[in-house]
């Protein structure tokens, strides 16, 4: 517009110029003429023409300045036309993103100002664009799959890893509903929820169909102060993970050997038979058998033949029992079977003698190993849900007491159980009064257990472990009391007191070094299902002046899953307080690594049953790795307990496992003992760091 407003107007100052010029050309010539044909005619003339001419000159002259002016606007507007062209051209390159070379700004004069500011505009743009495709690129450069939605769920934004995790390319989402890439068959639609932070899980659908599992997050977009509305949801691919949790499972719940569930699996399907038994008012039965003489086949053909013999037993189970009923094993050369509607009354009863007959006789078929012909036979002890027993353990219990019978008896026989056979229901009874006793008696001790780095053989901590000592039958194990004072409010009172212990311990080895390591204690679920729970702890750490920093409370996986919601909040206040929270047990429960994330854990111990076998076995090697790997990847410390050899301790350290505890380095000791340990780490005269070179 300015561009073509100011060449109309030199075109009109020229075009005034040529005129003038012209006209003063004409004049001048006129008078030229006039004075010399005038001279000619009459010399008297000759001053008044010259006066003419005068005149005339004169007003040739002024127009011929007039002109001169007109040229010089003329090539002013020419100039400043040309400054003004090149604005609009490099206006319009600004326009198209191409940031040029910054104007010159010739003069102080209104254009000169207008080019100064036109470069400022062009930094400033320049700055910003810069930034905006630094977060492109950082989004791009991603791993996690990034989705800006709008608060409908429109689809704004992706990133690279998006498209490249679900095969779409970028126009194919945008604008798109968020569920159309969540897989909404196996998950459900995405919570928006930003304030929790924790990460949730669920499907995505590929283009191809393909059902992805992630861990994903969402936060609302802040816009200065108030809310913007949309969200933003950060994403990863947690496959890798799920296939490794599966396997870990599979290895926690299989036994490797014989491929049929271990006791813990085969406990835990038990407490669903019976659930189910329950429900429908029908009986089942629990068939516990015992290879007899089963060291005699290890003592003569050797351990393959063992191993060979155990695979068979599995077999010849699988094969002959029912086909709803559940086989494992339980132990060495123990294994079980539970077989719903087998009942212990009249035609049932003669059908459950059948059935233990006819598999008592197929595994007393010989079989070959390594070319020997093998004779085995078996002994069986049979109880039944809900008559001899409520519960899975008190079930096996009685299943156990009448195989105990049936081996008195020669082998190669089944017995039902009679409650004669089990004197240990009366003990457990009389048990649980003497500890109640016993408790108020000032019996119980706490020992501890060292925790080692295993990098360094350094003293990490320690794990305090609960005793009962008994005047006449020396120190019982708290897997003989813990599960008996469970069952009661006692465990509510022992554990107290035994964190009340590890705080008065700590204050004094405190005195002696100055720091005595993280001293861990389990909990239990009565205790954490106390109303006051975390102020009772609080308490008792205020009392001792015991930083709750020192402490580490172990809290077993399964307990952890009871009522994860409440649990959750309650393990929120104690990580506030400071204390530590450690995962006891892990790998028995049945909970996912996803799972636990929620909770505010920082340590995960894994079961000794994993540890046992960690150097005989790959597969238990595998899955300890995988764990301490997990673990890792999760910021945790792991710590391997029940390590009882050095080549357990090697298999560790090459796991990469952080700690380590286990009879490899003493029995737990008493609280001097302990003390003694860590002055001696101070002196450096500790004996164990040796094993860790
Ligand atoms: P836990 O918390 O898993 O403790 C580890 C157990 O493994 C301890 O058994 C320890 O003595 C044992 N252990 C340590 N190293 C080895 C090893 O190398 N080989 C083998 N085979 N075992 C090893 P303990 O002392 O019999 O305690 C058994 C369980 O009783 C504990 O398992 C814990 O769940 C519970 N418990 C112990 N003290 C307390 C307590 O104060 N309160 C509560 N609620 N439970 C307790
Ligand atoms: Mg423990
Ligand atoms: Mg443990």
């Amino acid at each position: 517009m300015i561009g073509r407003r100011i060449p109309r107007y030199t075109k009109l100052i020229m075009a005034l110029g040529v005129a003038l010029a012209t006209a003063a050309l004409v004049i001048l010539y006129r008078e030229y003429r006039m004075v010399t044909e005038r001279m000619a005619i009459s010399p008297a003339a000759e001053h008044e023409a010259l006066v003419r001419a005068g005149f005339g000159w004169a007003a040739g002259g002024s127009l011929l300045a007039l002109s001169l002016c007109a040229v010089v606007v003329w090539f002013i507007a020419r100039r400043q036309t040309a400054r003004i062209e090149e604005l609009r051209v490099e206006a319009e390159k600004l326009r198209d993103a191409d940031f040029g070379e910054p104007l010159p700004e010739t003069g102080d004069d209104a254009l000169g100002q207008l080019a100064a500011v036109f470069n400022d505009m062009r930094d400033r743009l320049r700055a910003t664009t810069v930034s905006r495709d630094y977060v492109d690129r950082i989004l791009s450069g991603m791993n996690e799959t990034i989705i800006v939605t709008t608060a409908d769920g429109s689809i704004r934004r992706i990133n690279r890893a998006t498209t490249e995790l679900l095969g779409y390319s970028e126009d194919e989402l945008l604008g798109r509903f968020i569920d159309h890439i969540v897989d909404t068959g196996k998950s459900a639609t995405l919570i928006d929820d930003s304030t929790s932070g924790v990460p949730r899980e669920a499907f995505f659908k590929s283009k191809f169909g393909e059902s992805i599992p992630v861990s994903y997050t969402c936060s609302i977009v802040e816009d200065e102060g108030q809310e913007s509305t949309d969200r933003i949801y950060a994403a990863q691919n947690i496959t890798e993970r799920r296939r490794a949790e599966q396997r870990i499972r599979y290895l926690a719940r299989i036994d490797a050997l014989t491929k049929v569930p271990n006791r813990m699996q085969f406990q835990h399907l038990l407490q669903r038979a019976i659930a189910r038994a329950r429900r429908s008012n029908t009986p089942l039965c629990l068939l516990y058998i015992d290879i007899d003489h089963y060291k005699d086949i290890n003592d003569t053909f050797g351990h393959l033949a063992g191993d060979a013999t155990l695979e068979t037993v599995a077999e010849r189970l699988t094969a002959a029992a029912p086909e709803n009923s559940v086989i494992g094993r339980l132990a060495g050369d123990e294994f079980a079977v539970v077989v719903p509607d087998f009942g212990p009354n009249g035609k049932d009863r003669s059908a459950t003698s059948a059935l233990a007959r006819s598999l008592l006789d197929r595994l007393a078929d010989p079989f070959y190993v390594q070319g020997h012909e093998v004779f085995m036979t078996a002994s069986m002890g049979i109880a039944f849900y809900p008559k001899d027993a409520p519960n899975v353990i008190d079930l096996i219990r009685n299943a156990d007491a009448a195989l105990y019978s049936a081996k008195k008896a020669g082998g190669n026989v089944f017995k039902y159980y009679k409650p004669a056979m089990n004197e240990a229901a009366v003990e457990r009874l009389m048990t649980k009064s003497r500890l109640k006793r016993a408790f108020e008696r000032d019996e119980l001790l706490v020992h501890y257990q060292p925790k080692y780095n295993i990098e360094t053989g350094e003293v990490f901590g320690a794990e305090a472990l609960v005793r009962w000592e008994l005047p006449d039958r020396g120190l019982i194990l708290p897997s003989d009391f813990i599960p008996i004072a469970e069952e009661t409010n006692l465990i509510i009172e022992i554990g107290e007191w035994v964190l009340d212990k590890v705080c008065e311990d700590f204050r004094l080895w405190q005195r002696s070094v100055s720091s005595p390591g993280r001293v861990s204690v389990n909990l239990s679920l009565k205790q954490l299902r106390q109303r006051n729970f975390t102020k009772r702890i609080g308490a008792i750490l205020r009392s001792h002046e015991v930083s709750p920093t020192s402490l580490e409370l172990e809290i077993t996986e399964t307990t952890l899953m009871e009522d994860p919601e409440r649990t959750v909040k309650l393990l929120d206040q104690l990580y506030a307080l400071g204390l530590h929270l450690a995962i006891d047990d892990f790998g028995t429960g049945y909970s996912s690594l996803s799972a636990l994330q929620q909770f505010p854990i920082s340590t995960l111990k894994i079961d000794k049953s994993f540890v046992r076998e960690v150097a005989a076995n790959p597969d238990d090697a595998t899955l300890v790795g995988t764990i301490v790997q997990m673990g890792r990847n999760l910021n945790m410390d792991v710590v391997a307990e029940g390590v009882e050899d050095e080549r357990q301790l090697n298999v560790l350290q090459r796991l990469e496992c952080t700690y380590v505890q286990g009879l490899l380095f003493g029995d737990p000791m008493s609280a001097e003992n302990y003390l003694e340990l860590l002055m001696a780490q101070a002196d450096g005269t500790d004996s164990y760091r040796a094993l860790f070179a």
